[in-house]
C-alpha cells in the first residue's frame, strides 16, 4: 500500500507542471506535484500570456487571482525601424475577443500563482523540494514511485497518470524512453534588464527592426523592462565579459533612442527546438518544454503549454471513470489530436527561429515593408493581430 494514492502525479513545478496541477485539481482530480528546486524560477524567461490563453485562464477561474497577485495588462506591440520611425501598432484591444489584452508577470511569479491557487483545492498536494523521484513499477492499475525529500523522508506514491513536466532537459522523459528530435539555432537570445525604462500607458512592447535583427523592449510587471536581442554564438564569450556601460553602448548603436538607458545582463539563452516524437505513451504524458522546447523569440512556450493542458483537460475521463486503462485511451487521443493541431504553430515558430538566425540588412528592409503594409491593410492587419493574440493558429 502506497503512502499517497493520487490520480495524477506531476513531475516538475515550472509553469507547465503548476498550470496542469491547478487545472486538474480544480476539476476535482487528486494531484501530487513534485518540484526539486526551492529556488525561484529564472525571472528572465517567459512573462507574456496571449489573449487566447487569458480566455482559458478565465474559464479555469484563475485569471482574477493573477491580477490580484500583480499581473498587468498590455495592449500589444508597436513596431518601429531602428530610428524609431513608427511602422505598425499590433494592438489587440479592439479585437472582438473575450480578453482583449496580453497579461504579463515576472516569470517566477507565474508558477507561484498557479501553486497558491491550487493550494485552495483540497485534492492538491505539493512536495518541494524533493531530491529524487524514482519509478518502481507500473502494473495494470497504477504506477508506483518512491520520492525522497530533502530532509531524507521517503514517501511512496501510486498514480493512475504520470505527467512529465521537468523542462527541456527532461531526464524523466529520457528515463521513460521518449525519443526527441532537436534543432540548434545559430544565434543566441541575449536578455538585458533596465530598471529605468518607463512604459507607455498601455504597457506596449516596442520592437525595433535593425540590421542585426529585432531589439525588443518589454515592460516588466514590477517596473523597468527586459530587452531582448539575438547575438551570434561566437559572441557569447565576449558578451558575458561586457560591462553595463558596454551593453548601453551596444544597444544605443543599434537603436539610438536608447543610448542613455542604463541596463545590465539578465541572461543568455542559446535556443534549440526540441520536439518529442511521441507526446504520450501508456499512462504517461509529456507537457511543456519537456514535450516541445521552442525558440523563445515568439513567446510561445508557456502559451502553447497552457493550450495543451486545457485540451487534455477536456478529454480526460470523469473522476468516477478515472482508471489507468481509460487514461491510456485518452492520452492516445490527445496525442493524435494535438500533434496535428499544433504542427502549424511549431512550423511557424521554427521558421521564425531560422529567420532570426539569417537576419541581415535585406531582411530588415523586407520586414519594414511588411509592417508598413500590415498597418495600412485592415484585413491583413486584423489577421496578424488575431494570430498574435493566439487565435487562428492552434
Ligand atoms: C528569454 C525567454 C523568454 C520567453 N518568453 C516567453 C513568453 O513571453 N511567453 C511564453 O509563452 N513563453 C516564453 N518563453 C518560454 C517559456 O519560458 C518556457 O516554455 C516555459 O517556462 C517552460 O516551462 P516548463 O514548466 O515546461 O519548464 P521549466 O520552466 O524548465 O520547469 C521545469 C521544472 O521541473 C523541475 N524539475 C526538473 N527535474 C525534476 C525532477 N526530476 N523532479 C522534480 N522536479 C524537476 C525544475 O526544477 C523546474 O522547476 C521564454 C523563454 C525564454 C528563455
Amino acid at each position: 500500500m502506497a503512502d499517497i494514492n493520487t490520480d495524477v502525479l506531476i513531475i516538475g513545478g515550472g509553469v507547465a507542471g503548476s498550470a496542469a496541477a491547478f487545472a486538474f485539481s480544480k476539476k476535482g482530480y487528486e494531484v501530487l506535484l513534485l518540484e526539486k528546486s526551492e529556488k525561484p524560477q529564472d525571472t528572465a524567461r517567459g512573462d507574456h500570456l496571449q489573449p487566447a490563453v487569458c480566455e482559458i485562464l478565465g474559464k479555469w477561474n484563475v485569471l482574477d487571482h493573477f491580477f490580484k497577485s500583480g499581473a498587468k495588462k498590455r495592449a500589444g506591440s508597436l513596431w518601429f525601424d531602428e530610428d524609431a520611425n513608427f511602422l505598425m501598432d499590433a494592438n489587440v484591444s479592439k479585437l472582438d475577443i473575450p480578453e482583449p489584452y496580453f497579461m504579463f508577470m515576472n516569470h517566477e511569479d507565474i508558477s507561484n500563482v498557479f501553486v497558491s491557487a491550487a493550494n485552495k483545492n483540497e485534492s492538491f498536494s505539493f512536495m518541494c523540494p524533493i531530491v529524487s523521484c524514482a519509478h518502481i513499477e507500473t502494473n495494470d492499475d497504477e504506477s508506483l514511485f518512491e520520492i525522497k525529500s530533502k530532509d531524507g523522508t521517503i514517501t511512496t506514491a501510486a498514480t493512475k497518470m504520470i505527467m512529465i513536466a521537468d523542462g527541456v532537459a527532461s531526464n524523466m522523459g529520457r528515463y521513460f524512453n521518449f525519443e526527441r528530435t532537436s534543432f540548434r539555432y545559430e544565434r543566441a537570445l541575449a536578455v538585458l534588464f533596465s530598471d529605468e525604462y518607463e512604459a507607455d500607458e498601455f504597457n506596449n512592447l516596442r520592437t525595433y527592426l535593425t540590421d542585426r535583427g529585432i531589439v525588443t523592449m518589454i515592460p516588466r510587471a514590477k517596473g523597468g523592462c527586459k530587452i531582448g536581442l539575438t547575438i551570434d554564438r561566437d559572441e557569447i564569450k565576449s558578451w558575458k565579459k561586457m560591462s553595463s556601460k558596454d551593453y548601453q553602448k551596444f544597444i544605443g548603436k543599434l537603436v539610438p533612442a536608447y543610448k542613455d538607458l542604463k541596463m545590465y545582463s539578465a541572461g543568455i539563452y542559446p535556443p534549440s527546438m526540441i520536439i518529442a516524437e511521441n507526446w504520450a505513451k501508456d499512462n504517461i504524458v509529456l507537457i511543456g518544454d519537456a514535450c516541445h522546447g521552442l525558440h523563445p523569440g515568439r513567446s510561445q512556450g508557456m502559451n502553447t503549454t497552457i493550450k495543451c493542458v486545457d485540451h487534455l483537460l477536456g478529454l480526460i475521463p470523469p473522476k468516477d471513470l478515472f482508471k489507468k486503462e481509460n487514461v491510456i485511451k485518452t492520452l492516445e487521443q490527445y496525442q493524435k489530436e494535438m500533434k496535428s493541431n499544433i504542427n502549424e504553430l511549431l512550423e511557424a515558430n521554427h521558421s521564425m527561429g531560422l529567420s532570426m538566425d539569417n537576419f541581415d540588412h535585406q531582411s530588415k528592409v523586407d520586414e519594414i515593408e511588411k509592417f508598413k503594409l500590415l498597418e495600412q491593410d485592415k484585413e491583413a492587419g486584423h489577421t496578424y493581430r488575431m494570430k498574435s493574440a493566439g487565435y487562428g493558429v492552434f
